[in-house]
């Protein structure tokens, strides 16, 4: 794992624990799901750094409420 994408989880890790450690609820999580099913920038269970996306594990980052799809043209979630 390189430098950056330790430095991206730790942040992302922060935030997370600074919003109370909320997670979406179950219709938002598949929402989200579906969203990046479509999604160019998705590579198997991952958003692809290489693509754009942030690198992270689609499964993990969907769940919790303080995370964002960070794809290039705007988020292809819907607003929770
Ligand atoms: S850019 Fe957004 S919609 Fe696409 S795979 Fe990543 S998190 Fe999912």
């Amino acid at each position: 794992m390189s430098a950056i994408l330790v430095f991206e989880f730790v942040k992302s890790l922060a935030e997370f624990v600074s919003d109370g450690c909320q997670l979406v609820s179950r219709d938002q999580y598949a929402a989200r799901l579906e969203a990046c099913q479509g999604c160019e920038i998705r590579n198997g269970p991952v958003c692809d750094r290489e693509r754009g996306g942030c690198g992270c594990r689609i499964a993990l980052k969907a769940a919790a409420k303080t995370w964002e799809c960070p794809h290039p043209l705007g988020s292809r979630w819907p607003a929770v």
